[in-house]
């Protein structure tokens, strides 16, 4: 780190930057985008040195931890090319960690690359092991193709941690059976609470939401959870499954604030940097990356930025606020 690093109003030290590097995906799942979602323009979304150069610059303030994600970064062309650029500064000590969630469409033709650009741990979105429901839920996905991406992905060396959406009537029956696979798997698991976020239509949304201090309570009568003190900064908090060994997080922004830890913001793939997942507040830092080749304004830019991150967020899923809290998709921001 060259400078006085990230600090914001709530004495929060930013060390963890997630950044979406597409909008785009080859899935459609039903909680996240519409069928005929509509995409932005390629002249609006930053060039892959661009991204670098962005990523690099926070790299410098001080942020220890990135995260790609999307849409799916893994369909982004070329993509490979910056994560090797990335996977550099992990060579130099300025990064701990680069990861990425993935849907696990493309892995079995990535594994091998991503391990040897220095990525370790992979997260993989899979919210059911039912073939047809599977389907039901991508609209596009196949779920073989994800199993053999998750498989080329643990031969390649890599730690996987699985994240599933929690749906009330659609997926709420595997919950053990998916606590069970990934026992057997090696393969932590993280439950997610659906969040309003997006237009996909604000009934059916509250048709899916399912509070997981509800789930937690019924897994709590078949299998033994142990608080677990695992804590990464962010919203998940994490139990031990002692009949599996695995760990168990649940993502639960609605029932649970985790605000006053958060150590994170979020890049689209236009370049605006989102301080908080759950509000509008957002800073263009595209104008200031593109305004010189020097780095001084996008530097004050972050800096302004992040002197204006809030301290928290207002979820809230009610039948009698239908709209979304936060109108952007969550592929916007990549979670
Ligand atoms: N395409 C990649 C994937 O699916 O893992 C990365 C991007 S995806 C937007 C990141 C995570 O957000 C996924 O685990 C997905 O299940 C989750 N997600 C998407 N829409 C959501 C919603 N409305 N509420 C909760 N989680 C959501
Ligand atoms: Fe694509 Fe991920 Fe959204 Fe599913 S959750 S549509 S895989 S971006």
């Amino acid at each position: 780190m060259n400078q006085s690093p990230l600090i914001d109003p709530f004495e929060r030290k930013i060390t963890y930057l997630r950044v979406s590097v597409t909008d785009r995906c080859d899935f459609r799942c039903v909680y996240c985008m519409s069928e005929d979602m509509t995409f932005l323009p390629k002249a609006d979304v930053l060039s892959l040195e661009e991204l670098e150069r962005l990523s690099g610059a926070f790299i410098d303030l001080g942020v220890r931890k990135l995260r790609l994600t999307g849409g799916e970064p893994l369909v982004r062309r070329n993509i490979m090319s910056l994560i090797r650029a990335l996977g550099r500064h992990l060579e130099t000590g300025a990064l701990d960690e680069l990861t990425l969630t993935t849907n696990g469409s493309q892995l079995d033709k990535y594994a091998g690359e991503l391990f040897d650009a220095g990525v370790r741990r992979i997260n993989v979105s899979l919210d059911t092991l039912e073939d047809a429901k599977f389907t039901e839920l991508t609209r596009w996905g196949r779920l073989p193709q994800v199993l053999g991406g998750i498989e080329a992905a643990r031969k390649a060396g890599l730690k996987i941690k699985i994240n599933m959406v929690a749906l009330r009537g659609v997926n709420e029956n595997e919950f053990d059976k998916v606590i069970e696979w990934c026992g057997r798997e090696g393969f932590d698991l993280t439950m997610i609470e659906v969040m309003p976020m997006g237009e996909v239509g604000g009934e059916m949304r509250v048709e899916q939401y399912l509070p997981l201090s509800v789930v937690r309570a019924n897994l709590a009568e078949r299998w033994t959870l142990i608080e677990s003190n695992h804590r990464t900064g962010g919203p998940a908090r994490y139990m031990k499954i002692e009949e599996t060994g695995g760990r168990l997080g649940f993502i639960t922004p609605l029932t649970h604030n985790f605000c006053e830890s958060c150590n994170r913001v979020r890049l689209t793939c236009t370049g605006t940097l989102y301080m908080c997942l759950g509000q509008e507040d957002a800073a263009d830092l595209r104008a200031p990356l593109r305004a010189s080749e020097a780095d001084e304004q996008l530097v004050a830019a972050i800096r302004v930025a992040i002197a204006a991150k809030p301290k928290g967020h207002d979820f809230v899923i009610d039948r009698r606020v239908k709209i979304a809290a936060v109108s952007r998709p969550m592929s916007m921001t990549g979670g």
